[in-house]
């Protein structure tokens, strides 16, 4: 098969862990017997710095013309203090309103062989952790209006927060389908208890359900579900909220399941082009240093390999070359106990690592 991949290496450690994440999608295809495609995309700060805007529309249009794209990661100090519209981030919204991936699937599972990297304790994780968080991802405060003016002689800010019913719908019926296809329970997260759309998105959500007889549905205010997210996950099977939300609760559980950098993503909308990327940011802290962790880049990877070109045992494969490495004793920095018998490597080793896993 051949496929198109838009490559968006972004900023900070974003080159470093789509280098890998490269190599083993390109061993998958030699493999398998694939060709794989790639245009390079700039955005973030990097494309501040070069075209004066975080996104510009010829780059968006190589994202449009791909049949999938996968992303390191954007932002960083040195452009903190660009103007509010023209922020790298801005450019990751823009993607993922043109894309129309109103939907942000993010597994938190524990690798057994990282155990010990969960700060809950070991009882918890002993009865098991391994949910989905769908969240919705193009609707919400993060896109509805934002002010800042002077009234009354002091600064105001104001951001609005805007749901429409097909908006909830069609995130919700990506939740039950979702949890058809695991354990049949589903938690709508919401904050019903004072917010006019959390209102709203629970009665789609009960009128959703009568289509879902086989899923069991459960209402959960936000602030117990972030509790019961770290008294008790194995409780958890499915959860669909709302962008901020889900942005909020999914950092929660990705802490709980050990390090940031091994967890992927999957943002799809209505076709099978998705957006494909770690959990994490651009960790300014560690670029360039050949330390940052590739796991979740290349589980990422491997995710659009099953969701958006239905190679499931190309995405099975990666998966089992990142379980072999682990359970060969290679660790990155992040994900390194400090004490043991285990072997640390830099970025570059562990995806070699992995690839040569890949089989
Ligand atoms: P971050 O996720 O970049 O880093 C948080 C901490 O985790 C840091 O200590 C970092 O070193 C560590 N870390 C992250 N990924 C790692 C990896 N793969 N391996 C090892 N350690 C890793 O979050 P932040 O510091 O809050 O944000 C840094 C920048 O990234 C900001 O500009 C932020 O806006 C941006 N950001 C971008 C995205 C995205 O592009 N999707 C997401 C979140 C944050």
């Amino acid at each position: 098969m051949e496929k198109n991949i838009a490559l968006i290496r972004g900023d900070g450690i974003g080159p470093e862990i789509v280098n890998q994440a490269v190599l083993v999608l390109d061993r998958a295809a030699e493999i398998y017997g694939h060709s794989f495609h790639y245009s390079d995309v700039d955005m973030g700060g990097n494309a501040i710095d070069k075209w004066g805007e975080p996104l510009p529309e010829a780059q968006l249009q190589k994202c449009l013309n791909s049949d999938s794209v996968l992303l390191g990661a954007v932002g960083g100090p040195k452009w903190n203090d660009v103007p509010g519209p023209m922020r790298p981030e801005k450019g990751l919204l823009k993607l993922r309103a043109a894309m129309e991936v109103y939907s942000n699937n993010r597994p938190a599972k524990i690798w057994p062989q990282l155990a010990d990297a969960s700060p809950l304790k070991p009882e918890i994780v002993a009865r098991g952790i391994d949910f989905m968080i769908v969240r919705e991802l193009t609707g919400g405060i993060y896109f509805g209006t934002h002010e800042t003016k002077q009234t009354d002689g002091q600064t105001v800010a104001t951001d609005i927060l805007t749901y429409s019913e097909t908006e909830i719908r069609r995130i919700g019926r990506i939740g039950f389908e979702t949890a058809r296809k695991r354990g049949k329970k589903l938690s709508s997260v919401e904050k019903s208890n004072v917010l006019d759309s959390s209102r709203l998105w629970r009665k789609i959500m009960h009128e959703l359900s009568e289509e879902y007889p086989d899923v069991e549905l459960t209402d959960m205010l936000v602030d117990n579900c972030a509790m019961q997210i770290v008294k008790d996950p194995s409780q958890f099977d499915v959860i669909v909220t709302e962008n901020m939300f889900g942005d909020i609760l999914s950092d929660e559980a990705s802490m709980i399941t050990g390090s940031i950098g091994t967890i992927p993503s999957s943002s799809l909308g209505g076709t099978t082009r998705g957006l494909y990327e770690p959990i994490h940011g651009s960790a300014p802290d560690i670029a360039g240093m050949d330390i940052a962790n590739p796991i979740g880049t290349i589980l990422a990877a491997a995710m659009m390999l099953r969701y958006s070109f239905d190679m499931a045992k190309e995405a099975d494969s990666i998966e089992k070359a990142v379980s072999d490495t682990l359970d060969a004793g290679f660790r990155t920095a992040d994900i390194l106990p400090p004490s043991g018998d285990l072997r640390k490597i830099g970025c570059r080793q562990m995806g070699a690592e992995i690839c040569r896993r890949v089989r």
